[in-house]
């Protein structure tokens, strides 16, 4: 699979393409990240990108002639092309398990205040990473690339991807290792026991319990089964007998 991003400043991404799990999917040839100058596609003699906005306002925005061009020049019938601005949907795992089945992903990432609105007709997606605003688009590129590239074979071991956060609606369950107590803090008797079935109903009632907590709009979402909710109570009122 391909990744192209196209973006004002290349530089960025060479720390991202030479870390380890990344470098690793580019040496195996699972990857290939190509990242393109915005300016190089410019008609303008001094390579402008962007302009002022009409009705007025702050900063500049870049304009459709570069990104258009660039897009018409580098998509092919297999290319899912997004925008990633601060006013898209979110992006969620489940977006990067669709991007991972994808051939070619175009990522374009904006700058100043932002792109023209018209490249959205261009375009298959316009996502954000997080209901914050930030100075432009390559980190949240480097989001959705290192995303879905983990999810592609032979990147990590497939069971390592299958039960974490997100993967079946919960938060992971809480994790640790050695040593046994730290500072006073011992990790739960149960993970120490060996027995497979009882860590694995554990590991299940916190990861419930842990997204009640911390993440309400997905709990409330979680098809909580009879079973589940059974396990769920009885967990609550031991823990409430005990403390
Ligand atoms: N004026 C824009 C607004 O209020 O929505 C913010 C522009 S931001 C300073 C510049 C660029 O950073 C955006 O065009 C986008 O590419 C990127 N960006 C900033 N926050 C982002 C987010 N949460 N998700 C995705 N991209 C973001």
């Amino acid at each position: 699979m391909k990744i192209t991003i196209l973006t004002l400043f290349p530089e960025i991404f060479g720390g991202f393409e030479n870390s380890s799990v990344i470098h690793r999917a580019i040496e195996k040839g699972i990857v290939e990240i190509e990242v393109k100058q915005l300016r190089d596609y410019s008609k303008d003699k001094h390579r402008h990108v962007d302009d002022s906005p009409f009705g007025g306002g702050a900063g500049m925005i870049l304009m459709c002639q570069p990104i258009v061009d660039a897009l018409k020049e580098i998509q092919t019938e297999d290319t899912y092309s997004m925008i990633l601005s601060a006013s898209g949907r979110l992006y969620n795992q489940s977006d990067a398990h669709m991007l991972a089945r994808k051939k070619h992903v175009v990522l374009i990432c904006g700058r100043y205040e932002g792109i023209d609105a018209r490249v959205e007709k261009y375009v298959d997606d316009v996502v954000s990473v997080g209901d914050y605003v930030l100075t432009g688009g390559e980190i949240p590129a480097m989001i959705v690339a290192d995303s879905l590239i983990r999810l592609l074979e032979g990147v990590i071991k497939e069971e390592s991807t299958q039960e974490e956060s997100y993967e079946d609606g919960l938060l992971e369950y809480p994790q640790y290792t050695q040593p046994a107590s730290f500072e006073g803090q011992d990790v739960p008797e149960v993970l120490l026991s060996g027995h497979h079935a009882n860590i694995k109903e554990y590991r299940h009632i916190q990861a419930l319990l842990r997204t009640k907590e911390k993440r309400p709009d997905l709990f409330e979402k979680y098809p909580l089964s009879e079973e589940e909710k059974k396990q769920l109570d009885s967990y609550l009122k031991n823990n409430e007998s005990e403390s």
